[in-house]
């Protein structure tokens, strides 16, 4: 356990290690999964990629790596520039029909040929364990049961292992992207935050942070908010991941160093939220599976 009083008074932060709360998140995968095979039961997460992008296909072949390590089977579909739109939404609506599949992803960015709204739309609501489609995300706006987005999931769950107070809080999430910012915003008002969501054309993003307890960044733009901007003892959550020319390491949405120097906690890229995406999409997955072996 921390002690995150002492950490909000600023300072020199610490880590919200993801790494390693995703490594904790995924052995609880593995034992869920351990005692539906011991039922029959194997859970399965399909994803539909596109075939000419390799940072997709990295992704997805790290996320099936992590679903078979923690004893689920996993599949994908590789799209091309050929792929009409009619054989990418079959397939979806064929995995929507096969009761061996628990959990499908449509990794974004589908190839432009293809209306990638439409390809989540054809996806059943029981499925999307990414928790991106409309009726997901219309879920999470009612404040009914449903599957949450696994990326601010994954934010929220790394708070909350870190016992990290939300309640009462002022959240700003940089972004409004329908895959992380609005639904990481609608999850921390869930938990009480008052939240202020900030985008390209918001004037004065140094002035709002300042009165931020807890900052998201979910705005593709690397090292973009610096430590001047914060308010002491802040939370900082850094959802980005930038590949920058000539840089070795991929870097955030934040500048570590300055950040870290003002705030309370802080997400490192990598090894923050990107892990726990994953988890908490397997988590998801293991839900359905679960759902699935109790309805039939
Ligand atoms: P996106 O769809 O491009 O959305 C970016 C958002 O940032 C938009 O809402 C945009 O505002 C806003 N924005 C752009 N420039 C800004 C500025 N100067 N000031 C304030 N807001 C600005 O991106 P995304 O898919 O949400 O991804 C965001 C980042 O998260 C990327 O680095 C991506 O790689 C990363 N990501 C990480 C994970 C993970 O698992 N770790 C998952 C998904 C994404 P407008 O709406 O006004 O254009």
């Amino acid at each position: 356990m921390w002690d995150t009083r002492s950490r909000m008074t600023g300072g020199s932060a610490g880590i919200l290690d993801g790494k390693a709360v995703s490594s904790l998140l995924r052995s609880q995968v593995a034992e869920r999964v351990a005692v539906l095979r011991a039922r029959g039961v194997v859970p399965r997460i399909e994803a539909v990629v596109a075939a000419q992008d390799p940072a997709s296909l990295a992704y997805v072949r790290m996320k099936r790596a992590w679903a078979e390590k923690a004893g689920m089977e996993s599949g994908s579909f590789e799209v091309t520039a050929d792929t009409p739109q009619a054989v990418v939404v079959d397939r979806v609506r064929s995995l929507n029909a096969d009761p061996g599949v628990h959990g499908v992803l449509v990794q974004h960015p589908l190839p432009g040929h293809l209306d990638e709204a439409a390809v989540l739309e054809a996806l059943a609501v029981e499925k999307d364990v990414d928790g991106i489609t409309v009726a997901s995300l219309g879920r999470l706006t009612a404040g009914e049961q449903g599957f949450r987005a696994a990326t601010p999931l994954g934010i929220v769950r790394l708070l909350d292992h870190y016992e990290v107070p939300l309640e009462g809080r002022h959240a700003v999430v940089v972004g409004r992207s329908n895959i992380l910012g609005k639904p990481a915003a609608l999850m921390l008002l869930e938990r009480n935050c008052t939240v202020t969501v900030a985008h390209s054309r918001t004037r004065d993003l140094a002035g709002l942070l300042a009165t931020a307890d807890l900052v998201v960044a979910a705005v593709g733009r690397p090292e973009l908010i610096r430590g001047e901007w914060l308010k002491p003892g802040a939370v900082v959550v850094d959802a980005g991941y930038n590949k920058v020319p000539g840089r070795e390491k991929d870097v955030g949405d934040c500048h570590f160093e300055s950040c870290a120097a003002v705030a309370s906690w802080i997400t490192p890229v990598p090894g923050g939220v990107g892990p726990m995406t994953v988890a908490c999409l397997l988590a998801n997955t293991v839900d359905a599976a679960e759902a699935a072996a109790m309805a039939g």
